[in-house]
């Protein structure tokens, strides 16, 4: 007996040995895992953080929100939402923006479908289809305009405009078509008659068009994406395209708009309060750019007080777990903890620790503003 046992433990200390040799099939090896410590590389880089500190992790919002900024593309047209559905009352979202609504029958029956199952649970937003046999048409603007009012006839409650426009949109006489180019108009003007927001999506990170060497702040994210840059032989610079982003906010101030990711502003909070100083039918949400905010809590926690009206709660891509970082970030004084994207960059999150009153009107308040069919009683006072 006494052998039977000592074999046995030699055995599985044998394996012991083994598996910390690294022997194990490439299947079940991390993927990043470098062989050896020398060889490593700063992608593979991942310190674990020695430091202990009180932890609040947020899996639920504090209160109900409206994510203004989701995209579910066409499958909203066919699918059963019931799953969708639970996973947002998990984290308490109430309703989700779907941006990506296209225009004209397929938004038309994805409205249906999400109206019949979840009413109040969704809103539609609709697109323009910027292809270039379209835009050499003189009655371009007028034509998307008409188009716009049926697809809010048929239950869109905004329009999304892409990135596309003012970075890679052309005429066919293959120049770019700015953000503000006069053609446009007459669909901003409709936005405005028919009371509805306008998110717009202009430009990138101010990173991706800065040179992409060691002093970039998205090296990494350039490294493992090569086609995010925006190199300045390709594309106007930043400035310009920005500048474009609010010479429309400008002209059309009877239109609300929406500035999607903190119009790439997120790291210049100083510059983004003179713009919403400026346009104040300009409202932003922050999908995308958290880690911008939780990297200095101290400067976004008095830019979200003073702006505290004109914020609105975005996220962009659907991963629960993410949400849960959003949340943190806004709800909790903890310190130091994970982002979810390293490759977004190297930074730590703090919380904001944001006041009850300012948290609702981030979460639902000011959205509600915008959609004013949504049941306000739906939501806390
Ligand atoms: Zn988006």
């Amino acid at each position: 007996m006494f052998y039977r046992v000592l074999s046995f433990c030699l055995v599985m200390w044998c394996s012991a040995v083994l598996i910390s040799a690294q022997t194990l099939p490439p299947q079940f090896r991390s993927k990043q895992a470098p062989s050896t410590t020398a060889s490593m590389t700063i992608e593979e880089y991942e310190p674990k953080s020695m430091l202990i500190v009180p932890e609040h992790p947020v899996k639920r919002a504090k209160y109900p929100f409206i994510d203004v900024h989701n995209h579910q593309d066409g499958r909203m047209a066919r699918q059963n939402l019931e799953r969708l559905v639970r996973e947002m009352d998990s984290i308490n979202m109430r309703v989700m923006v779907n941006l990506s609504g296209e225009n004209g029958g397929r938004l038309k029956s994805s409205v249906e479908n999400m109206d019949k199952q979840y009413p109040e649970r969704f809103i539609t937003f609709a697109n323009v289809d910027f292809s270039i046999d379209r835009m050499d048409d003189p009655d371009f603007g007028k034509k998307a305009a008409a188009q716009l009012e049926q697809d809010y006839k048929n239950g869109a409650r905004g329009l999304k405009i892409y990135k596309n426009l003012g970075l890679t949109v052309r005429d066919g006489s293959n120049r770019r078509i700015p953000t503000d180019d006069p053609r446009l108009d007459p669909i901003w003007q409709k936005c405005a008659e028919l009371g509805i927001p306008v998110l717009i999506h202009t430009g990138e990170p101010k990173s991706f068009f800065e040179p992409h060497d060691r002093f970039n702040e998205r090296w990494l994210e350039l490294k493992q994406f090569p086609n995010r840059a925006r190199p300045g032989d390709v594309y106007p610079p930043w400035e310009q395209v920005m500048q474009e982003q609010r010479n429309l906010f400008r002209k059309h101030s009877r239109t609300k708009f929406i500035a999607a990711h903190f119009a790439w502003l997120g790291s210049d909070l100083k510059r983004l309060g003179e713009v919403l100083d400026s346009l104040p039918n300009v409202s932003t949400e922050f999908g995308a750019i958290i880690a911008e905010l939780g990297r200095q809590p101290r400067a976004a926690r008095a830019f979200f007080v003073k702006y505290q009206d004109r914020l609105l709660f975005g996220k962009d891509t659907w991963e629960m777990t993410e949400y849960h970082t959003y949340f943190r970030v806004l709800e909790t004084d903890d310190e130091y903890f994970d982002y979810f994207r390293k490759r977004h960059a190297f930074w730590k999150m703090y919380g904001l620790n944001l006041p009850d009153d300012v948290l609702k009107k981030i979460y639902y308040k000011n959205a509600l503003k915008l959609f004013p069919h949504l049941n306000a009683s739906e939501f806390p006072q």
